[in-house]
């Protein structure tokens, strides 16, 4: 994969895997509207939260960095008869698009090959949410329920928003905020094509990767890319 042409990947899914009606902005404010609508119903109805179920929102937030770990390793990385089109969307498209050298998203048309797809987004929060929120609803409370939802959707939304910046140029100034340049480090190593199956699975914050033993930092890797994009053709 040394001499992988990462440029004639992006042309060719230019040309053939991003729909000409394709439109990057559109994109993000549709997930961002679902997303934040989500949010905003779900904080709308609570009533008297007690502290223990504020504490929902913190065990939400550990499920969630599970969850993206466990997805990430064994259904974007390993190729599943019943999840193929997630394999090839992410291990196949994204990480042919971007790699650790070219991880810079050079215009809002590319964010096809980095945002999910709004239904994707819709059915994993309609999957967690479902059984989730009448269980909670029934046997805990009905604020629990309406956190479940609340969080659940920020928690998605946190790992689009984090997953994009760390697609963004070097000199992006959202970059010079240390977590989000740390984890865009943490991205870029993962994004090597000799690591990318069994390092750095975590987006938003790298505690399972940690508790697994597949974290490997800047500090501990033996290269140093340079991303020759990254000055020349950013995302505004
Ligand atoms: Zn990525
Ligand atoms: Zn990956």
């Amino acid at each position: 994969m040394a001499d992988f042409d990462v440029e004639g990947f992006r042309e060719r899914e230019r040309r053939q895997g991003i729909p000409r009606l394709y439109n990057g902005w559109l994109h993000v404010a549709s997930s961002a509207g679902l997303m934040g609508a989500l949010v905003v119903w779900g904080l709308s109805q609570l009533h008297a939260v007690q502290i223990l179920e504020w504490g929902l929102l913190a065990l939400v937030a550990l499920l969630g960095n599970a969850a993206v770990f466990f997805i990430h390793r064994d259904l974007l990385h390993r190729r599943r008869r019943f999840a193929q089109f997630a394999y090839y969307r992410h291990s196949e498209v994204h990480h042919m698009f971007f790699t650790d050298v070219h991880i810079v998203c050079t215009s809002m048309r590319d964010l096809h090959a980095v945002l999910f797809p709004l239904w994707v987004v819709a059915l994993v929060l309609g999957l967690v949410n479902l059984p989730g929120w009448f269980l909670l609803d029934r046997f805990v409370s009905s604020n629990a329920a309406w956190l479940l939802l609340a969080g659940s959707a920020g928690y998605f939304s946190s790992y689009e928003i984090v997953h994009s910046i760390s697609h963004l140029r070097d000199d992006h100034p959202l970059l010079w905020f240390p977590p989000f340049r740390y984890m865009r480090d943490h991205h870029r190593l993962h994004h090597a094509h000799d690591r990318m199956h069994t390092e750095n699975f975590n987006i938003v914050y790298p505690l399972a990767d940690w508790l697994a033993g597949t974290l490997v930092s800047k500090s501990r890797s033996l290269r140093a890319p340079m991303d020759t994009a990254s000055k020349t053709s950013p995302i505004p």
